[in-house]
């Protein structure tokens, strides 16, 4: 249990019990809500089991007299403000920031100088309950990148490797992030010695607070590098191809692990994420790994039957078109559609359109009324038929 835990819960509401409350008070209203809470009599209830956790870590807390003295200690100083910004910009000297404290030492902007820890270690030091403990920022795993690619519908289908721009925040190499004009150099902070932290006092109580000199970094540069403005962080932007696997559709987020930024002190890579647009095609459509299209034929193409050469995505197939082939009857050629990730394909299916046309020869509008003549039943007659049975 962290002392930031300590800021976030009231053990008081969890036990029932008011602040003021007796060691005997808080003894009882802990063993009557462990009574009541416990797993045993609540076999498989999520919700009581977290409960009596929840409980009993209250009950540890507030059982004891030197513990609870600090809990009590820690939520007032908390709630008096004392760790309160003091007004002022962020980071403006004078001022410092409250929430850089919660972050927790993730991605500090300054590359130079020691960096104050989370608020655990703060209060940590505080409190000397943990002595002299100080956690060093261990190897931290780099930021996942997130980006956009478009791509034409061929290359979702086929898949491909492209440049992509990316932008992430970086060292500044004009100083190596220290954030002193190259030459000088960021010296040590006369305030705090360069711990970042100085200590002040609250009546009985001595605590340590981030410098507000040096805003908690230990260091100040006097003459501050003109392409960081002192920062020591630039925003960098590198090009690097990346490989768009096959069969991507558009929208699509795709994870390439590893490829994000650069871990620190020997953490792992972040990721990058792409957010795929994929174009669309002037032939193609396409549903999931299926690739779909429309093809018109005649009246007596698909009366008699025929053959047809369509189009895929590499080169065309000859397609038969059975004879009596309805319009809007769907034909599946295997395998012409888009890759998948086992490696197989998806299927081509081709709509087949039968196309009336608009304006007729004189020759042709004969052979019509001839082919009337020729085929005397009506499509719709077995409809009139049902229809006058009632
Ligand atoms: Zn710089
Ligand atoms: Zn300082």
């Amino acid at each position: 249990m962290s002392t930031k835990d300590w800021l976030e819960k009231d053990y008081y509401a969890v036990l029932g019990v008011p602040k003021t409350a007796t060691p005997e008070e808080i003894k009882k209203a802990y063993r009557k809500l462990a009574r009541d809470l416990h797993p045993d009599k609540n076999p498989g209830n999520a919700k009581a089991e977290a409960k009596f956790k929840e409980v009993s870590e209250a009950n540890d807390v507030l059982s004891d007299a030197s513990k609870r003295r600090e809990y009590d200690e820690a939520r007032s100083l908390f709630g008096s403000g004392a760790f309160r910004r003091s007004g002022g910009t962020t980071g403006a000297p004078g001022g410092f920031d409250f929430s850089d404290l919660f972050g927790g030492g993730g991605t500090g902007g300054g590359g130079g100088g020691t960096r104050v820890g989370g608020i655990g270690d703060l209060f940590g030091q505080m409190f000397g309950g943990g002595g002299t403990r100080t956690t060093q920022a261990g190897p931290a795993r780099g930021r996942d990148i997130e980006t956009e690619a478009t791509l034409d519908f061929a290359e979702a289908v086929h898949g491909v490797t492209v440049p992509l721009r990316l932008h992430a925040p970086g060292v500044c190499d004009t100083c190596k992030g220290s954030g002193a004009k190259p030459g000088t150099s960021p010296r040590r902070c006369p305030n705090c010695g360069g711990s970042g932290l100085t200590s002040r006092n609250q009546g009985a109580f001595g605590f340590s607070e981030p410098c507000r000199e040096c805003q908690g970094t230990g260091s100040l540069i006097d003459d501050k590098c003109k392409d960081c403005k002192g920062t020591g962080g630039v925003t960098k932007t590198r090009t690097m191809n990346v490989r768009i696997p096959a069969g991507v559709s558009d929208g699509q987020r795709i994870r390439l692990k590893g490829k994000g930024q650069p871990g620190q002190r020997g953490g792992p890579p972040g990721d990058l994420y792409v957010v795929v647009h994929v174009n669309g095609h002037k032939v193609f459509g396409r549903k999931g790994e299926d690739l779909l299209l429309t093809v018109p034929v005649t009246f007596p193409e698909a009366a008699m039957g025929t053959e047809l050469k369509v189009p895929t995505l590499n080169g065309s197939v000859t397609l038969r078109v059975p004879a009596g082939t309805p319009s809007g009857r769907r034909l599946r050629v295997r395998g012409k559609g888009v890759g998948k990730a086992d490696g197989t394909f998806g299927d081509l299916l081709v709509t087949i359109e039968v196309s009336v046309p608009q304006k007729l020869t004189e020759a042709a509008r004969q052979a019509l009324a001839a082919y009337s003549k020729a085929m005397p039943e009506n499509p719709r007659s077995a409809l009139e038929r049902e229809a006058s049975r009632g």
